[in-house]
């Protein structure tokens, strides 16, 4: 049995850091060591908390670096383009399954 509720201290927590404008080492630290001690209980629903806060690279980065991803499926390739299926968080263009790629940043789309 995993430990479902362990979310519930992690996204308040998450959440009042970034509501406060913590800096990044400040959450690095906290969020660190508390995802590891939640993990130590069996928390086994890291990839709600990923989804949750998948806007926050440094979450995002905090979850990769203990091997918790979620896909990108960002959807703002080209026409006949499906979602991206890199990992969130990655690096460079999107890409999906048909090889359709296209560039992170979509600012002035029309
Ligand atoms: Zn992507």
């Amino acid at each position: 049995m995993g430990w479902g509720s362990a979310g519930d201290i992690f996204d308040p927590v998450a959440r009042a850091l970034i509501e406060a404008g913590a800096s990044d080492d400040l959450k690095r630290n906290l969020l660190g060591q508390l995802i590891d001690k939640l993990r130590d209980g069996d928390w086994d629903t890291e990839g709600e908390s990923l989804e949750e806060f998948r806007d926050d690279p440094l979450i995002i980065a905090l979850f990769r670096e203990r091997g918790i991803t979620a896909d990108c499926g960002d959807q703002g390739g080209p026409e006949h383009a499906d979602e991206c299926t890199r990992t969130l968080g990655h690096d460079g263009d999107h890409v999906d399954d048909q090889d359709y790629s296209w560039p992170k940043s979509t600012e002035g789309a029309s």
